[in-house]
């Protein structure tokens, strides 16, 4: 089953912001579906369209603090200057970086709500894994990874992942969960929000070097910056290593098992980043082929799937026009049925 939030999404440009984040991956991925005949004649056995709300007060607050939920809410200035963070909108000497108020359309709480309503679809993902007969969900956006406890950072605001679970185990439908980083980007915040809590165990696969990794252990106000808290696995991957990348995964995978008990639901952050042709300058380092990915996704769900454990999969880190091709490449062999495990 995958998971769209039909609201319209506005591209980044309209609150003056200068990324190439390009909200039409989640389109792209969808559109190529539609135009493959089998799968276009049974689409509503695999695509469920939601108008999806923002999340609220109470499903943050079960893991960000209380101050920063505040001010991310608040409808005035300091919503406006933790966006401004969370998007890294303002240098060190505090001026203007990639932001240009004059030329936004609309303001940056409707860039908060947007941010909201795309974290809200994975508490949502998560709960169809757990409904449907396939217990497979594969949510077309989210992976908000980087959110930390008291501020966002690299444009997540919040920690949709952390939130899915814990909204969860709040509903008494799980106890236990995987979170399986393989976004290009270590899972910094995911592992510094379950750290110490044996309930949640994360493994991360990311780039050896650059952001978050190139950042400095002692944040501005003196604190330790929680993206050096390890994830319970990290597996860095250099340039070069990208052969590496999957058997170490798997590796990695079977190490997990062997330390921790099987979790009752498993959430992927399925980044398209680590991919060729996507075209984040920061996430460079990794240039894994389509064939590659497509290994990588399908040893997950089959990892899952043989396990019989709920599993939801959300879209992460894409950039750029051909980061649908990951996604795609392996769906639509998902949803024919082609990725199922031997048995
Ligand atoms: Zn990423």
């Amino acid at each position: 089953m995958i998971l769209h939030d039909a609201t319209p999404r506005p591209p980044i440009t309209a609150y003056g912001i200068q990324i190439p984040i390009t909200g039409s991956n989640a389109a792209r991925t969808l559109q190529y579906l539609r135009e493959q005949p089998d799968l276009a004649a049974r689409q509503n056995e695999w695509l469920r369209e939601e108008t999806l709300t923002p999340l609220g007060a109470e499903a943050i607050l079960r893991v960000h603090d209380k101050d920063y939920v505040e001010r991310l809410l608040a409808d005035d200035q300091r919503c406006d200057r933790e966006i401004q963070r969370t998007f890294e909108l303002v240098d060190h000497q505090g001026n203007y970086h990639r932001y240009d108020p004059d030329t936004a359309e609309l303001s940056l709480k409707v860039l908060r709500n947007q941010s909201l309503r795309l974290a809200a679809g994975t508490s949502r993902g998560a709960e169809l894994a757990l409904e449907v007969p396939e217990k497979f969900c594969f949510y077309l956006g989210g992976g908000m990874h980087h959110g930390q406890k008291d501020f966002g950072e690299g444009f997540c605001p919040v920690n949709d992942l952390v939130i899915a679970v814990r909204s969860l185990q709040a509903a008494k439908r799980i106890n236990t969960a995987w979170i399986v980083d393989v976004d290009a980007h270590k899972g910094d915040g995911t592992a510094a929000l379950t750290n110490g809590d044996d309930s949640i165990h994360t493994l991360s696969v990311h780039m050896a070097r650059g952001w978050p990794m190139d950042q400095p252990k002692i944040l501005a106000d003196g604190r330790a910056n929680p993206s050096w808290i390890p994830s319970d696995i990290d597996i860095p991957v250099d340039s070069g290593e990208e052969a590496q990348y999957v058997p170490w995964l798997r590796e990695a995978m079977a190490e997990m098992e062997r330390r921790f008990p099987l979790p009752d639901f498993l959430l992927v952050v399925d980044g398209a980043d680590p991919y060729e042709r996507d075209q984040l300058p920061s996430a460079e380092l990794l240039k894994m082929t389509g064939p590659q990915l497509l290994e990588r996704d399908t040893f997950l769900y089959q990892w899952g799937r043989s396990r019989s454990i709920p599993m939801l999969f959300v879209m992460a880190g894409n950039y750029g026009y051909h980061s649908w091709e990951v996604f795609s490449a392996f769906l639509e062999r998902q949803i024919r049925g082609e990725v199922e495990p031997q048995r």
